[in-house]
C-alpha cells in the first residue's frame, strides 16, 4: 500500500471527484480527513463507508470559502490524527455565465470557494508539514483554466489562479520537502456536469480523443501519484487528466 499510515485532507469530498479521491487514497492505506459544506448525510455515509474499509476517517462541515475555518480546521485535524501528510484542495463550484450578465456575487462566490480556499488551506496546511519536513499538496483546477472557457470567466480565472499557486508554492516551500502540483481535469461525469445537457455531453465527448467522459477514478489515480512517493521528484507541474482533449 501506497500510503500506510499517511493523513490525506481532502476538500469537498462528499460526492464526485473529491469521494472518488478519498476512496482510492482510503485503498492505498490512508487515513481520510473530509470536507463538505451541505450534503451532510452524503457525508456521514461515506463517513462511515470509510471507517467500515478499516482506515480511520472524520468528515467535517466546514465551507471552503470561510478563509477563517482553515486554520482550525488543520488544527482540529493534526489533534484528531496526528499529521497532515497530503492536501488535496478539490472543492470548488461554477456560477457560469456570460461576463457581461456575471454579477460581482457570482465572480466572489467562485473565486473564494475555488482559489482563495486553496491558499487558505495551502497557507494552513505548510506548517503541519513543515514540522515534518515532508508533504504533498495537490490543487484540482480544471483545462478551463488552460484554455479558457465562455460564460465561465469566473471559473477559468479561478482555476488559471491555481495552477500559479501551486508554482508559486513549489517554489517557496520545495526545500522544506513539499511538493505542490496541480491536476487539470477535462470533462469528467459528476454532479458539477450533470447539470449540462445530453447534447452538450455529446457535442465534449466528440473533442476529447479518447472519445469519453472521464470517471473520477481517472482523477483520482492521478492524486495517488502525486500524492505518494513514485513522483518524489516531480513539483509545480499541472498534469491534464482529460482523455487528451488539451495537448
Ligand atoms: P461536485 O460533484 O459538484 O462536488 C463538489 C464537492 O465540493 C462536494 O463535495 C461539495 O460539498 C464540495 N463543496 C462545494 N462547495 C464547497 C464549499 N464552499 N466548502 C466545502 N466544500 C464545498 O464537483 P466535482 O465535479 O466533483 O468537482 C470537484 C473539483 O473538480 C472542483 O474543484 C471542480 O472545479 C473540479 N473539476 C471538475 C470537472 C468536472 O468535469 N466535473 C472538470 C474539471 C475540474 P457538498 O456536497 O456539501 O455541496
Amino acid at each position: 500500500m501506497k500510503l500506510n499510515g499517511k493523513t490525506v485532507l481532502v476538500t469537498g469530498a462528499s460526492r464526485g471527484i473529491g469521494k472518488g479521491i478519498a476512496q482510492k487514497l482510503a485503498k492505498e492505506g490512508a487515513n481520510i480527513a473530509f470536507t463538505y459544506v451541505s450534503s451532510v448525510e452524503k457525508a456521514n455515509a461515506f463517513e462511515a463507508e470509510l471507517i467500515a474499509s478499516g482506515v480511520k476517517a472524520k468528515g467535517y462541515q466546514s465551507n471552503a470559502a470561510d478563509f477563517s475555518e482553515a486554520e482550525k480546521l488543520v488544527d482540529e485535524i493534526v489533534k484528531e490524527f496526528g499529521s497532515l501528510d497530503v492536501l488535496v484542495n478539490n472543492a470548488g463550484i461554477t456560477k457560469d455565465t456570460l461576463l457581461m450578465r456575471m454579477s460581482e456575487q457570482q465572480w466572489d462566490d467562485v473565486l473564494d470557494t475555488n482559489l482563495k480556499s486553496a491558499f487558505a488551506m495551502t497557507k494552513a496546511a505548510m506548517k503541519p508539514m513543515m514540522k515534518a519536513k515532508a508533504g504533498s499538496i495537490i490543487n484540482i483546477t480544471s483545462i478551463v483554466g488552460i484554455v479558457g472557457g465562455a460564460g465561465q470567466a469566473n471559473y477559468a480565472a479561478s482555476k488559471a489562479g491555481m495552477i500559479g499557486l501551486t508554482k508559486s508554492v513549489a517554489k517557496e516551500i520545495g526545500s522544506r520537502n513539499i511538493r505542490c502540483n496541480a491536476i487539470a481535469p477535462g470533462f469528467i461525469e459528476t454532479e458539477m456536469t450533470e447539470v449540462l445537457g445530453d447534447d452538450i455531453k455529446q457535442e465534449w465527448i466528440k473533442t476529447i480523443p479518447l472519445k469519453r467522459g472521464g470517471k473520477p477514478e481517472d482523477v483520482a489515480n492521478c492524486v495517488l501519484f502525486l500524492a505518494c512517493d513514485d513522483s518524489a521528484y516531480i513539483s509545480g507541474q499541472t498534469i491534464n487528466v482529460c482523455g487528451g482533449m488539451v495537448m
